[in-house]
C-alpha cells in the first residue's frame, strides 16, 4: 500500500538513501532538509526511477517551520503517516571546551526536531489509525569521547522512541529507533577532517574495529528503516536496533 512519508535531513547521506528506499517500496516521499534546493538530487533520483517526491525546506528545530512543512506535505502529497526523524548535526568537543551553543544546537536539531516533527505528524497517523515513526539514534548513545551533547541527544532519542511507542500504539502507530555505528557520509567525512585524517585512512581505521570488517553505508540504514516502516513490522515497537556491524561500534 502506498503511504505518504516524510524523511528529514534527506538531502544527503542516510536520509537520502532512506527516502530513495521508501520511494522504491512504493511510498510518496517528502524530502525535507534545511535548504529546499539541496533536496533536488534526492527528488530527482526518486522521480527518475518512477517514484513520487517533493522537496521541502524546513528547520526541524523551528516549530512554525515544522507545522508549515507538514501542512505543505498534506496539500501536495497527502496526509503523512510515515516519519523518519533523521536530520542531524555534530558539534563535537571535549566537555571543558563545549560551548552552550554546541549543546543547544545539537539537542535542538536531534531531540527538539524529532519532538516537533512527531507531534505534527502524529495527528495524521492517529486519523489514519496507522503510522510509522523511525528515529535515528547512534552507538554514541552508549557514550563517546568528545560527544557529550550528541550522545545525550542520541540517548534521548531512544527514550522518546519508547514513549511514542507507548502513547501511539493504540492508534496503529509504531515507533522504533535505529542506532547506526560508523557510516560513510558527509558527517563522518567532517569528523575525519576535524581529526586531521584523510577520510580513506579514517574509514580504514574505523572499519578495523567493526566485527563484520567494513564501514557501514547509508543503504545499510535505509534497509533497516524500510523494515520498521513496512506492514510486516506492525508488532515491532519501542525497539532500538543497533546497525553497526556488531553488537556496538
Ligand atoms: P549528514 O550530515 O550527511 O546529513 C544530515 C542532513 O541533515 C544534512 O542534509 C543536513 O543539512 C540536515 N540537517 C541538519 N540540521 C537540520 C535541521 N535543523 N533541519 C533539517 N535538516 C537538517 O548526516 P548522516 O547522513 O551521516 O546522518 C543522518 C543521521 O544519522 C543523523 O541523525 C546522524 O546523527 C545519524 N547517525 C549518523 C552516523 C554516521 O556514522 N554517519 C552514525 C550514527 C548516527 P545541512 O547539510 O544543510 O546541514
Amino acid at each position: 500500500m502506498t503511504r505518504i512519508a516524510i524523511v528529514t535531513g534527506a538531502a544527503r547521506g542516510i536520509g537520502a538513501a532512506t527516502a530513495i528506499r521508501l520511494a522504491k517500496d512504493g511510498h510518496a516521499v517528502a524530502v525535507l532538509d534545511l535548504d529546499e534546493a539541496a533536496c533536488a538530487d534526492t527528488v530527482t533520483a526518486i522521480t527518475q526511477a518512477g517514484g513520487r517526491a517533493i522537496a521541502v525546506g524546513a528547520n526541524v528545530a523551528d516549530s512554525a517551520a515544522v507545522d508549515a512543512a507538514v501542512a505543505r506535505v498534506v496539500d501536495e502529497l497527502g496526509a503523512p503517516t510515515i516519519l523518519v526523524n533523521n536530520a542531524g548535526i555534530i558539534r563535537d568537543n571535549m566537555l571543558f571546551k563545549m560551548t552552550e551553543d554546541d549543546w543547544d544546537s545539537v539537542l535542538g536539531v536531534h531531540l527538539r526536531g524529532a519532538f516537533l516533527m512527531s507531534r505534527a505528524v502524529q495527528k495524521h497517523q492517529v486519523e489514519a489509525n496507522w503510522g510509522r515513526i523511525v528515529n535515528l539514534s547512534s552507538t554514541s548513545a552508549l557514550g563517546n569521547r568528545g560527544q557529550a551533547n550528541y550522545s545525550a541527544a542520541k540517548a534521548g532519542m531512544q527514550g522518546l522512541t519508547k514513549t511514542l511507542a507507548i502513547e501511539l500504539g493504540r492508534y496503529g502507530v509504531t515507533a522504533n529507533a535505529i542506532a547506526p555505528g560508523f557510516i560513510v557520509s558527509d558527517m563522518t567525512r567532517a569528523t575525519a577532517e576535524r581529526m586531521g585524517l584523510s577520510f580513506e585512512d579514517f574509514v580504514k581505521h574505523m572499519a578495523a574495529e567493526v566485527p563484520v570488517g567494513r564501514a557501514g553505508t547509508p543503504d545499510d540504514i535505509a534497509n533497516s528503516a524500510a523494515f520498521f516502516c513496512s506492514e510486516d513490522a506492525s508488532f515491532v515497537s519501542g525497539q532500538v536496533l543497533y546497525v553497526a556491524g556488531g553488537p556496538r561500534a
